[in-house]
């Protein structure tokens, strides 16, 4: 099955131009589960289900991920019309799916979106989490003679996840769980996950003890802990010769 076969055009109401439009999204049920990264992304088969996580108003320039695209104060609406849609000019036409390129331009008006909305350390922490691994599936997208762009996609990868963790650390101190939608364990496995593919080893460890001292520890936490431990030793090793 096609990604074209994958994805269907949803209707919309932007929150702040009142515009109706439609964007792509995947159909429900449609991605199947291939595997999952050291860092918790999830692979699919036939197609990256990030690419269509952004909702973009394509009249006014408004773009969050769902989860957060009708959440938007009095106060923050008026500041999205005078600092983003005034100065928006619609390039975009319908499409039937979108590319890589054409996700990372979404994705960076979302991130626009975000600073202009002054949104919470969480909500920017996860939308660098899914431009990084975006750039990660970019790059395993493309043909092994094209390593120069690969190697700059890795590069932009590595970019963002270490914003996202940064991000996400601030959030762990000031905000309340549960996190983006996760709860405490679940978040803390995620931040001790980028820590390790990361390489930093301090805060891994840090994060582990955490995770380990929580009495609600599942079993199957624990066992992802203990991966990660072997892969961050095999990396310190690896660093060593
Ligand atoms: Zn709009």
């Amino acid at each position: 099955m096609s990604e074209l076969e994958k994805v269907f055009k949803k209707s919309y109401k932007c929150p702040i131009c009142d515009s109706n439009f439609k964007n792509l999204t995947v159909k429900q049920g449609k991605a199947r589960m291939v595997d999952t990264d050291i860092d918790l992304k999830v692979n699919y088969n036939d197609i990256e289900p990030l690419k269509y996580d952004i909702i973009m108003c394509p009249v006014c320039g408004y773009a969050a991920l769902e989860r957060y695209f009708d959440r938007v104060s009095v106060f923050q609406r008026k500041n999205i019309i005078d600092k983003i849609c005034q100065s928006f000019n619609s390039v975009f036409e319908e499409k039937d799916e979108y590319t890589y390129d054409d996700a990372i331009i979404r994705y960076k008006f979302a991130f626009l979106t975000s600073q202009v909305k002054m949104s919470k350390n969480s909500e920017f922490g996860y939308l660098c989490l899914k431009m990084g691994w975006l750039y990660r599936s970019y790059a395993a997208s493309l043909d092994e003679k094209e390593e120069a762009k690969k190697e700059e996609l890795y590069k932009q990868e590595l970019f963002y996840l270490d914003k996202a963790l940064n991000y996400f650390i601030n959030a762990r101190a000031n905000e309340q769980s549960p996190i983006c939608g996760m709860d405490e364990l679940t978040f803390d496995t995620l931040l001790a996950s980028l820590c390790v593919k990361l390489n930093k080893t301090e805060d891994a460890k840090k994060f582990m003890n955490i995770i380990l001292s929580n009495r609600n520890a599942t079993k199957r936490i624990k066992e992802k802990v203990r991966d990660l431990k072997e892969i961050l030793e095999e990396n310190v090793e690896e660093g060593e010769n």
